[in-house]
């Protein structure tokens, strides 16, 4: 290609392509835009339906262009007006979500300056953040500053962080996988199921160990079960406690659950995804034994308030997580800086990544820690605020929870799991609030999960009032 025809195609490819770099004008308009829409969107969540039961039918890329208004009409109708709308404290299934603000435009400027968060040498200051985060995290577990910590994208990722890290710690491949042993409640997360799968532990022993009336494990069975498991010549290897269950909200007995895993020499670890940032309020003392796991995940996408998409893990033993991490790419030979936990690649299989940590550390900035753990201190007295009220009309409850979930039914004379179904389906139809239901013991049983920061007293009040209204449905059926 001679430099005339190579100059007139950079040129006609750079009026193309410098679509791409919007003018100013056009992004304040656009960022007017948008805020005037996400100010809409919070200011109508109180009224707005909670649970729309509708797919959504326009959403493939076509090639007609779209004005960005069209799109933000677009993404209200398909998006944030199918399913669940999760950003809504009239949610109250699952584990409700957050969203706070602050986080959001922590997202913005993440997005608008990229600095890249993976490498240090990189970005001293992104990878600082991220670090400074998990410092922050390892001071209120009690973890020491050396341990290792990683930003992820949530629960399930941490865990597969944390179990790469004791299997390569105990070393169980090959042979010794069969003969090895992992000790779980039966009330765990299924990503714990999931992790050890994906690791390549799906041949593993797995036990499951029986709960008290609270649904926390019992460590006297634990103990036993590993006892008989080593006189039988296999080799327990790794604890997983629950701070926290997504169903029952139950808190394991960490300090004894510790206790056990030291005495036999087992990896502990604690899922703390849901539960964890309780830690900030009076029921501290529960989480006691927290600080002597060896690893420990928690959700900032829940107890924080965060939008999704914010996991973190802790890990005391470097080594480990450094043996399956860390690597030295020649083309990366420049980046490499003395400590090695400086940088999360070094710590996680991500290499690249969305820089996670400013979507934490910005909104601590600004708010500081206190509206953080009153707003779980709310959520823990609107549980029980809920099952006052909720008692009045004659259901029945799980017992006291550890924390903001807990689960209830009502004593219908007869068929009691069919009707309660069809009280669940009735609240679903009604979707003023959501909540989700379970089986416990082999009950049909609706479940209550408080943990939007947006859930408030009033929620609480038009939940009952709700589900009165629905109970009337069932019983004149
Ligand atoms: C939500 C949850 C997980 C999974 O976390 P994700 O962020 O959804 O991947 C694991 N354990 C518990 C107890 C949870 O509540």
């Amino acid at each position: 290609m001679d430099t005339g025809t190579l100059l007139s195609k950079l040129n006609k490819l750079n009026t193309l392509s410098s679509a791409l770099e919007i003018s100013e004008s056009e992004r304040s308009r656009f960022v007017e835009q948008l805020s005037a829409y996400a100010n809409r969107f919070i200011s109508e969540l109180p009224e707005k339906k909670i649970f729309h039961n509708k797919k959504p039918e326009s959403l493939a890329i076509s090639n007609s262009k779209k004005s960005f208004i069209e799109l933000l009409d677009l993404y209200h109708k398909e998006v944030t007006e199918t399913g669940i709308n999760a950003a809504s404290g009239n949610h109250l299934g699952y584990i409700p979500a957050g969203g706070i603000f602050a986080s959001a435009l922590a997202d913005f400027l993440a997005a608008v300056t990229n600095p890249y968060a993976g490498v240090y040498y990189a970005s001293p200051g992104a990878a600082e953040i991220e670090n400074e985060v998990l410092n922050w995290l390892k001071s209120i577990f009690s973890f020491p500053q050396n341990s290792v910590g990683n930003l992820t994208s949530g629960g399930s990722v941490s865990t597969l962080i944390a179990f790469t890290a004791a299997r390569d710690k105990f070393q169980i491949k090959n042979e010794k996988i069969r003969n090895s042993v992992v000790y779980i409640s039966p009330q765990v997360h299924h990503s714990t199921q999931k992790a050890l799968r994906i690791i390549g532990l799906e041949d593993i022993v797995l036990r499951s160990v029986p709960l008290d009336a609270h649904h926390r494990m019992r460590a006297d069975a634990l103990n036993a079960l590993i006892e008989k498991d080593i006189a039988g010549g296999l080799h327990p290897f790794l604890l997983v406690g629950t701070a926290g269950t997504t169903d029952t909200g139950a808190m394991d007995p960490l300090d004894e659950l510790a206790d056990t895993a030291e005495r036999h020499h087992l990896w502990f670890h604690v899922d703390a995804a849901y539960g964890g940032f309780f830690i900030l309020t009076s029921k501290k003392e529960l989480f006691r034994g927290i600080e002597r796991a060896d690893s420990l995940i928690v959700d900032p996408h829940k107890g924080m308030f965060i939008p999704y998409g914010l996991g973190a893990v802790l890990i005391k033993d470097r080594t480990a997580v450094l043996h399956s991490n860390q690597y030295v790419a020649n083309y990366m030979q420049d980046a490499v800086t003395d400590d090695l936990i400086q940088s999360p690649s070094n710590v996680s299989p991500e290499l690249t990544k969305h820089f996670r940590g400013l979507r934490l550390w910005l909104p601590l900035q600004l708010h500081g820690v206190e509206p953080f753990a009153a707003c779980l201190e709310e959520k823990l007295l609107l549980v029980k605020y809920f099952r006052n009220e909720a008692g009045k009309l004659g259901f029945l409850f799980g017992p006291e929870p550890d924390l903001s979930i807990s689960y209830f039914w009502y004593p219908f004379e007869s068929d009691a799991d069919e009707k309660n179904r069809m009280l669940m389906d009735e609240i679903h139809d009604d979707g003023e609030i959501y909540f989700s239901s379970s089986v416990i013991d082999e009950k049909f049983v609706i479940r209550i999960a408080v943990l939007s920061f947006r859930t408030k007293k009033e929620t609480i009040d038009k939940a009952v009032q709700m589900i009165q209204r629905c109970l009337k449905k069932v019983q004149t059926r």
